[in-house]
């Protein structure tokens, strides 16, 4: 079986649409097919100053969540990145194979340093995008289901993988995208030039996994539409109307074309309400299952922690071949 890595922070106290749509659906899809590795990035949320009280609660969270999604403990590999130590390992190996421009191309540093200016950002926002290739490398994986948002992120890892390779022999296994097209960007239901995100949508701009049917609703028909008043798929002039189309096919499974057609001459307000409905409808089921988990502590982090055996199963024996052709002795 091939196999597929990936992961999700846990710097909210839910997901939104973007995440659900973006990756986590077509984690629990990559089940079926492939031996799958999903991880909570704990490491990856301390680059930005988070509270260890929230961090605690939003991991669970996290967890708990991708099993409501449909994750199997049984067949997946379900983890918290911290409780495999070899990450934190291989990334400071990969940091010494990575050049300073090659870091400093990465966009995603420059998106989320400009909140507070780059002096201010941690390094260890600057180095995040080499954890991720650690992440993935130490598995072996052969995809990596994700948003477009982190497709820098791969060709980094890609490189990193090869280079590593080049200098000390063959060691990775070099890893491809898994990218959606009609998922790949999910926007912020406020402003349709940015991606819904986490960490800097506004309440108005994002719908949350676990948020009500009542917010959820107000949310989506309140999203900013564009001028005129036909359904109709045009990401240059409609980007609000074209982005809700998406989400609407992606959840009922019908195409852009039929949807327009169903709309024709309906106006944005029909439109709009049925969008709520499939987003409602497909949010409800997976908030009470995450509830029912999080009522047990107990039993999620048990689940968590055999998660963590399985991975470290794999981590260990690629970090003593990693060590061994880096030049490490061995220690007795
Ligand atoms: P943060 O703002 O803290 O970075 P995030 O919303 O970007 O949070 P991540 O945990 O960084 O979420 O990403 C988890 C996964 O969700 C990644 O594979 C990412 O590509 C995907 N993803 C995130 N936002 C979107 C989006 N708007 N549309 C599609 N996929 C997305
Ligand atoms: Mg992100």
């Amino acid at each position: 079986r091939p196999r597929v890595l990936s992961g999700i922070q846990p710097t909210a106290d839910s997901f939104h649409l973007g995440n659900y749509l973006g990756a986590v659906r077509q984690w629990v899809t990559l089940q079926e097919t492939h031996d799958a590795f999903y991880c909570v990035v704990d490491l990856h949320a301390i680059t930005v100053a988070t509270e260890p009280a929230a961090l605690r609660r939003r991991s669970r969270v996290a967890a708990a969540q991708l099993f409501a999604a449909g994750l199997d403990p049984e067949r997946a590999t379900v983890f918290v990145q911290s409780h495999v130590r070899e990450h934190t390992e291989l990334a400071w190996i990969l940091i010494c194979q990575t050049g300073m421009g090659e870091a400093a191309r990465m966009t995603q540093f420059k998106d989320k340093s400009a909140k507070f200016g780059e002096q201010a950002a941690s390094v260890g926002l600057f180095t995040y995008p080499i954890l991720q290739a650690a992440d993935i490398l130490i598995y072996q994986a052969n995809s990596v289901p994700v948003g477009a948002d982190q497709k820098q992120h791969l060709e980094l890892t890609r490189d990193l993988g090869q280079r590593f390779n080049h200098r000390f022999g063959d060691t990775f296994t070099i890893p491809e995208p898994y990218i959606l097209k009609e998922v790949e960007k999910i926007t912020d239901l406020q402003d349709p030039s940015a991606k819904m995100s986490k960490s800097s949508s506004s309440p108005a701009g994002i719908l949350d996994v676990l948020e009500q049917p009542g917010p959820l609703r107000k949310k989506v028909m309140r999203a900013v539409t564009d001028t005129g008043s036909e359904v109709l798929f045009d990401e240059e002039n409609k980007p609000g109307i074209s982005n809700l189309l998406r989400i609407q096919s992606a959840l009922t499974g019908t195409a852009i074309p039929d949807l327009v057609a169903r709309y024709e001459g309906q106006g944005y307000g029909t439109f709009k309400k049925e969008v709520a409905e499939a987003v409602v409808e497909t949010f409800t089921p997976i908030r009470e299952r995450t509830e029912k988990l999080l009522a047990d502590e107990v039993e999620l982090d048990r689940l968590l922690a055999i998660g963590a055996e399985r991975a470290r199963v794999v981590a260990r024996h690629t970090m003593a071949e990693v060590r061994d052709r880096v030049g490490f002795l061995p220690s007795l």
